[in-house]
């Protein structure tokens, strides 16, 4: 019988996130709350051909199922508008219409019976056309998400300002709330994406010192995946921090399913949203006796879709494995060819290295998470 340790969480965690947030007025996007107390919802937008209703559907229910609440979707044609109808009737998930230039595809898609119409200030034209959104939207109760994008800014505000600023972004986007308000339309969200984090950052601060206006946070054009992640998750994940932000969405050169899978672990390294199987693990060094690599990313891909709260943690060595251990449920501290499981800062047993995937794998299955 080996002399095992006993051990003893070393802190405490916080079970729930610690940001207050931001107090907003709510506003109902197809049965999903936006603002207020709601979760923050994430979204994404399709990237098919909306015309093509098949493959527009097939990648809603990917996103879906990777956690989507809600999905975007482009109205940009007059087959797209005569096709979004039946986009909305197989989405699990409201859907909101994307308008840029013809209000008419607003209209069209709110008949079809869209949950939310994004327009962008800086190409939606004249005001009139705006009243004309806005009051279908208002007749089927609709809201409307006011898109300010810093490469689409309106040229007077380019002209005033000379180039996007938080001041052009933020005076585009109360244009708009204003001209609402003028109608008495309050269902509003609002978003004044860029490119540049710095500057979404410092417009959406602005936003939510001025106003009570529910806010969907988002870096837009961010790139391919390795850079988009790293943008969006400090743009995102910092105004989130200061408890800015209602819904979020991660734009990427990539799958829109892996825009929800990141925006979703932005969420979750906040504490804004219930984990899954969260395994931590260490970057290695030269102590390393195992093959850690291999090892994790087996666990990872035998874990992805358990749907329950349990931390892991695997590391490489007995420097920081036993401690890290004891904050985890489940954990494994490796050495020569081997590794220490614990469970719940107790060390279990000895698991050779090509039994510790399974054994960790095992203990996942027969964990009962507090409640
Ligand atoms: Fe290196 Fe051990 Fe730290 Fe892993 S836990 S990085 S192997 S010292």
């Amino acid at each position: 019988m080996i002399d095992l340790p006993t051990l003893k969480p070393t802190k405490e965690l916080p079970k729930e996130n610690k940001y207050p947030r931001r107090k907003t007025r709510p506003v109902n996007v197809g049965g999903i709350q936006i603002g207020g107390d709601a979760p923050i919802a994430v979204q994404t937008m399709t990237k098919t051909k909306t015309a093509d209703v098949k493959a527009t559907v097939e990648q809603i229910a990917r996103c879906v199922d990777a956690g989507a609440d809600i999905v975007r979707v482009t109205v940009n044609t007059k087959e797209a508008s005569e096709s979004i109808g039946e986009i909305v009737k197989a989405s699990p998930v409201p859907i909101v219409a994307d308008i840029h230039f013809n209000y008419m595809f607003a209209i069209k898609s709110l008949e079809a019976g869209v949950a939310k119409v994004r327009i962008n200030p800086g190409n939606i034209g004249k005001e009139e056309r705006i009243r004309k959104v806005l009051s279908k939207a208002k007749e089927r109760n609709v809201p409307i998400r006011i898109g300010v994008n810093s490469g689409s800014l309106e040229k007077d505000l380019l002209d005033k300002y000379g180039y996007p600023t938080d001041e052009a972004l933020y005076e585009s986007a109360m244009r708009h709330v204003e001209i609402a308000h003028k109608y008495g339309f309050e269902d509003l969200v609002v978003s004044v994406k860029s490119t540049s984090v710095p500057l979404m950052i410092s417009a959406y601060r602005l936003i939510a010192e001025r106003t009570d206006i529910p806010l969907h946070l988002g870096v837009t054009e961010a790139g391919t995946f390795k850079t988009g992640v790293i943008k969006s998750a400090v743009g995102i994940g910092s105004l989130l921090a200061e408890g800015i932000g209602d819904t979020i969405r991660v734009s990427l050169t990539d799958e829109p399913e892996r825009e929800v899978e990141v925006g979703k672990e932005i969420l979750r390294s906040l504490g804004f949203a219930q984990r899954n199987v969260e395994i931590i693990s260490c970057p290695t060094c030269g102590r390393l006796d195992v093959d850690l690599f291999a090892i994790v990313g087996e666990l990872e891909e035998m874990t992805k879709d358990i749907k329950k709260p349990v931390k892991v943690s695997i590391l490489g060595c007995a420097v920081n494995g036993p401690g890290e251990a004891a904050d985890a449920d489940i954990g494994i501290a490796a050495s020569k060819g081997k590794g220490l499981l614990f469970k719940k800062g107790e060390a279990i047993r000895h698991v050779k290295e090509d039994e510790i995937v399974q054994a960790v794998y095992d203990e996942i299955m027969a964990f009962e998470p507090e409640h």
